[in-house]
């Protein structure tokens, strides 16, 4: 059997251009580089598996590069652009906060530091989740980050910038990444599929992009896990039964059930939910995430704040225009109110039911009002 390897390594980018959904910090980082400004600490701050790792190691491998080109791309031939790509270039040393974090660990790096590099001009240390050390390591990291050898370039990366000390914060030049788009995300597994000689539907690719919550690595490996599971045709079907992520067309359903006043037909589609072994209370915080797509779509200025891809963006679109501003408020507050009241509740049940039923019941009163 041929070696598997994940996608999130086998596509991990290896140039700045391959970045997905970073163009700012790819494009300062390569500014940095063409005029010669390079700071000597770093700081990369964002939510995981956005790319911070995959940029320290870009960084590292293009401000090593001996033939680097006008784009500050690296050449990928040099002897140190192929140490690189292999894996054993001595110039990088990446450690890892989370698993060692005390004093000696950073004792060790330390004595590294010292080190002239062999090849290349830099040495670059990575230090990932910086905010995991304790506070001795911190404070034995100190004087090397404040006066550290003209070689050595340290980048920090970390998922909580609020946790980093302000002697850390004020040393570094800090770079805050995003969180990656519903769309970059799809616009990436779309490129996956294709190499891998996988077809998907786009709606597929949506809900694992969704279900990642922007971090792509998350994405790709949801990715590698169906197409293990299914194979090489990827369908929303598919998809949401592996994922075990509700059809969004129950959302739209339930929806227009509530504004026609339907409480049979909406306590029938809860127990369809039920029996189906979904529980409830996603179907509560999805329900809120939907009135609040709503919301968004029924405004020219906020759909573009719908990350979802372009099908199930018009649906909404379709939706929002049927109903009415109070009608949304309304429910969206239901929504919050029984997903307060679901922990407390013993008859779990019976509180998504009331809910349902004043859901439903939102068109009668808004009407008697009006009287
Ligand atoms: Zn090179």
């Amino acid at each position: 059997m041929e070696n598997f390897i994940v996608s999130a390594r086998r596509y991990r980018p290896a140039s700045f251009d391959t970045v997905v959904g970073q163009p700012s910090i790819t494009s300062t980082l390569r500014n940095a580089i063409m005029g010669h400004q390079l700071a000597q600490a770093y700081l990369f701050c964002g939510p995981r598996g956005v790319g911070k790792t995959t940029c320290a190691r870009i960084f590292a491998k293009t401000i090593n590069c001996m033939n680097l080109k006008e784009n500050a791309e690296p050449c990928n031939e040099c002897e140190s652009c192929k140490s690189f790509d292999s894996g054993r270039s001595l110039n990088i040393h990446e450690l890892d906060a989370a698993s060692n974090n005390g004093v000696d660990d950073i004792r060790d790096l330390v004595e590294q530091v010292r080190i002239l590099p062999q090849i290349g001009k830099y040495s670059v240390y990575i230090i990932d989740e910086v905010h995991m050390l304790s506070k001795s390591a911190f404070n034995a990291f100190l004087k090397t980050l404040e006066e550290p050898p003209a070689h050595a370039i340290f980048i920090l990366a970390t998922t909580e910038k609020h946790q980093i000390l302000p002697t850390i914060l004020s040393r570094c030049q800090i770079y805050d990444f995003n969180r990656m788009k519903v769309s970059d995300t799809v616009e990436h597994l779309k490129y996956i599929a294709a190499k891998e000689e996988v077809t998907a539907e786009e709606e597929a690719l949506d809900v694992i992009a969704q279900k990642a919550d922007g971090a792509m690595r998350d994405a790709l490996s949801i990715f590698d896990q169906i197409v293990a599971f299914c194979g090489k045709h990827l369908t929303y079907a598919k998809v949401i039964e592996n994922l075990n992520v509700l059809d969004y067309d129950y959302y739209f359903k339930f929806t227009s059930l509530f504004y026609e006043g339907n409480i049979a037909e909406s306590m029938l589609l809860l127990n369809e939910i039920y029996e189906k072994g979904f529980d409830a209370i996603h179907l509560v915080s999805d329900l809120s995430k939907h009135f609040r797509n709503l919301l968004v779509a029924k405004d020219t200025i906020t759909v573009q704040l719908l990350e979802v891809s372009a099908s199930i963006k018009e649906r909404y679109v379709k939706q929002a225009a049927e109903c009415s501003i109070t009608f949304l408020y309304e429910a969206l507050k239901i929504a919050e109110q029984c997903e307060m009241q679901y922990k407390s509740r013993i008859e779990k049940r019976l509180c998504v039911e009331l809910a349902l039923i004043k859901l439903c019941q939102i068109n009668e009163l808004i009407e008697k009002k009006k009287v």
